[in-house]
């Protein structure tokens, strides 16, 4: 795997790095910049050449994806927060998860909390400012007793506090999605994670069109789709590019790019060979790809980021606020501190009730 890393990294790097425009530096980039805010898709050949672009263009680059950024999202931050609300006990054999049959790390394993322990959840995700609060489960899908947990928690959540809900929940029937939609669940997160080419190589229990097919579903129910994918697990550019692209063509509303943090006891660990320089191009990338969506920074933000966390702010709009599923997040005030030195301010739901004039995203 490790190989496979390093050889399809040299392959990936020789990639054209002129084919964006076919011009150099700052053009180039605010050149991209122009077509996408014109109305262009990103072509193969351009996805690709961010990724390979070379560092000394990287704040060019930044700066002409922060157009991109600012003109769907101004400069506002959307902050989630994540309930971990059954831990370990997965049937499924994703390499990347510490919550895998096949993970030996040493992480929390209860099953589904109760009603009160989510109503804490909520509390927390209220006063952390979260406009959005994530409850997700480690299953291949939920059973009953879970779906019914969920459908009986929502409408409680929503009406002591003023935040959208995303239930993340493993693969969903047609029917389990309808009646999460009609609980009142705003969105659902299940990633692609990356291109279907690679899916085999760190996932053999379900494939990437049964993950596409819980896409679909959510979508026909009326709710809103969350997906995205983790960077650094073996991947050549190429199922990278072909992984936005794919999100694109759902048409996914939030897309979470998590950096893998390779924990120990999974059958990744030790694979990670990222650098926060690559990391921005793929979060560039995400933004040229996606302009109008939400793009999160996710797992492995600290890790993988480090001092460059700031710049990402550039490229996307939306952070975990907390902690992770199974690892630990930086504390809140740094994040805080990290957005008010940007000069950008936390987005906060309309109150209940609200009428709304517009929807400046949708631009
Ligand atoms: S289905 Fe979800 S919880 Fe289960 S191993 Fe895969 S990523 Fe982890």
């Amino acid at each position: 795997m490790i190989d496979r890393l390093s050889t399809k990294r040299e392959a990936a790097s020789t990639a054209t790095t002129t084919s964006a425009a076919g011009s150099s530096g700052a053009d180039r980039w605010h050149d991209l910049a122009d077509r996408v805010l014109a109305g262009q898709r990103l072509t193969e050949d351009e996805a690709l050449a961010i990724l390979a672009s070379p560092d000394d263009e990287l704040m060019d680059l930044l700066a002409a994806t922060y157009r991109v950024r600012r003109r769907h999202f101004g400069n506002e931050v959307q902050l989630y927060f994540l309930m971990n609300a059954k831990s370990g006990l997965c049937p499924e054999d994703c390499s990347y998860c510490s919550q895998s049959k096949v993970s030996e790390a040493e992480i929390p394993r209860y099953n589904l909390l109760d009603e009160q322990k989510l109503m804490d959840g909520a509390r927390i995700a209220a006063e952390r400012q979260a406009k959005t609060y994530c409850i997700v489960i480690s299953a291949r899908g939920p059973n009953e007793r879970e779906v019914a947990t969920i459908e009986s928690i929502v409408p409680k959540i929503k009406s002591a506090y003023n935040l959208k809900v995303c239930a993340c929940l493993g693969l969903l029937r047609p029917d389990q999605a309808q009646r999460l939609a009609a609980a009142g669940v705003d969105r659902v997160n299940h990633n692609l994670n990356t291109s279907e080419a690679y899916y085999g190589d760190i996932c053999t229990t379900h494939t990437w069109r049964d993950r596409v097919g819980t896409l679909e579903a959510v979508r026909d129910a009326g709710m809103e789709m969350c997906s995205g994918g983790i960077v650094g697990m073996g991947e050549r550019d190429a199922d990278v590019v072909e992984m936005v692209f794919a999100l694109r063509d759902l048409g996914v509303h939030s897309i979470p790019i998590n950096f893998l943090n390779a924990i120990p006891g999974t059958p990744l660990a030790g694979i990670s060979r990222l650098n926060p320089r690559y990391c921005l191009k793929v979060l560039c990338l995400a933004r040229l790809a996606n302009p109008a969506s939400e793009i999160r920074i996710a797992g492995g933000r600290e890790l993988h980021l480090r001092s460059l966390q700031p710049l990402g702010m550039y490229a996307a709009n939306s952070l975990f606020v907390g902690d992770y599923l199974t690892t630990k997040g930086q504390p809140a005030e740094d994040d805080y501190r990290m957005l008010a030195d940007m000069g950008f301010t936390v987005a906060r739901n309309p109150e209940p009730g609200t009428v709304l004039a517009g929807c400046s995203s949708a631009t």
